[in-house]
């Protein structure tokens, strides 16, 4: 297709992005055009905005930024033979190679070759997006437009709830961002029996309370070791899902897990933590678990029927909708921390 679009481009190093006019991409054998319905924010959106060490490393300029997204197909490659003109589609963000020794057995969220969308590509905060063949899912008819981007991040919550088989147990879900507030809806989906919640923000704290959770604590306020433990018959948790990358939180959560219970990390520590291996981990027999995107495509077909069966209900943690033009004002909502997740649209 030929034609100028808009986009929120990274055009150099440093703080900040611009709504400017490109040239409408072009897509390869094996790839899709799609006009964009919907995207959300991400918190490696915000990274890349704001510029942190991990920003430098990995991206280069010009850069189109954001890969959560959903569209209407518009074009596709001459290989393309999973999806048609027309089709609603969301967007898988690991970009696998197809080759190597994960993509060949059955690991491909996990590609040694890896490539994400909007990180190592051009993303999507534009009117319109490329999307590889390997990444594309076809929307259900059933899923309201407005969650269609977000599944993507579900899919985070989605596997890393997955990994502690909660059914029947007592969870922590260790810091409500936008994901950790989605775990808390699938927790309850998955049919935990009493989910505790710990975060300081008051506005996270009350859309944890819309979403499910049983009991939240701040850990900035309360002991939440102890806090933990009254919640469970002295017990402590079966379960952790660590969303916060936060060390004291990581730590304070390890003690707050039972003899012989586990944790899965989701949240990126931004640098080394230390931990007390010995008493926290191997003498309690804790399984820990590392938790990076989501299966592909296992994860959105639990998200689909999650989402079809009305088990779980996306409306409390989408807290904006904003047009593309508004990405600063998205930006500065993630900054303050007064949001969950944020809908830009073009
Ligand atoms: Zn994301
Ligand atoms: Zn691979």
């Amino acid at each position: 297709m030929k034609g100028k679009m808009k986009a929120v481009v990274k055009t150099k190093p440093g703080y900040g992005a611009e709504l400017i006019e490109v040239d409408i991409p072009k897509i390869g054998p094996n790839q899709v055009l799609i006009k964009v319905t919907s995207t959300s924010i991400c918190g490696t959106d915000y990274h890349i905005y704001t510029w942190n060490k991990w920003a430098e490393s990995v991206i280069k300029t010009p850069q189109i930024l954001g890969h959560e997204v959903a569209g209407i197909v518009v074009e596709v490659g001459e290989n393309v033979s999973k999806v048609k003109v027309g089709d609603f589609i969301s967007a898988e963000t690991h970009i696998p190679c197809g080759r190597c020794y994960q993509c060949e057995t059955d690991k491909q969220h996990v590609c040694a070759e890896m490539k994400i969308l909007g990180v190592h590509t051009d993303g999507v905060f534009a009117d319109y997006a490329v999307i590889e063949e390997v990444d594309v899912w076809i929307n259900d008819p059933s899923i309201p437009p407005e969650f269609a981007s977000v599944q993507e991040p579900l899919g985070n919550a989605i596997d890393t709830i997955y990994a502690g088989n909660v059914a029947g147990k007592n969870v922590l879900i260790s810091g409500a961002g936008p994901i950790g507030l989605l775990a808390v809806g699938v927790a309850k989906a998955f049919g935990a029996t009493k989910i505790v919640v710990s975060e300081p923000n008051k506005y996270r704290q009350d859309i944890a309370k819309k979403m499910g959770a049983d009991e939240i604590i701040d850990p900035t306020k309360e002991d939440l070791e102890y806090a933990v433990k009254n919640a469970t018959d002295g017990i402590g948790v079966d379960f952790v899902a660590e969303m916060s990358g936060h060390p004291v939180a990581l730590n304070t959560a390890l003690k707050c897990i039972c003899t012989g219970g586990s944790m899965a990390l989701l949240g990126f520590p931004s640098d080394k933590v230390s931990i007390d291996l010995t008493n926290d981990v191997i003498l309690k027999e804790i399984t820990l678990i590392g938790v990076t995107g989501r299966k592909m495509f296992k994860t959105w077909y639990i998200a689909k029927r999650l989402l079809k069966e009305k088990r779980l209900d996306l409306t409390p943690v989408i807290t904006h909708q904003l047009s593309l033009e508004e990405f600063d004002k998205g930006m500065e909502l993630m900054k303050s921390g007064n949001c969950a997740k944020i809908i830009l649209k073009p």
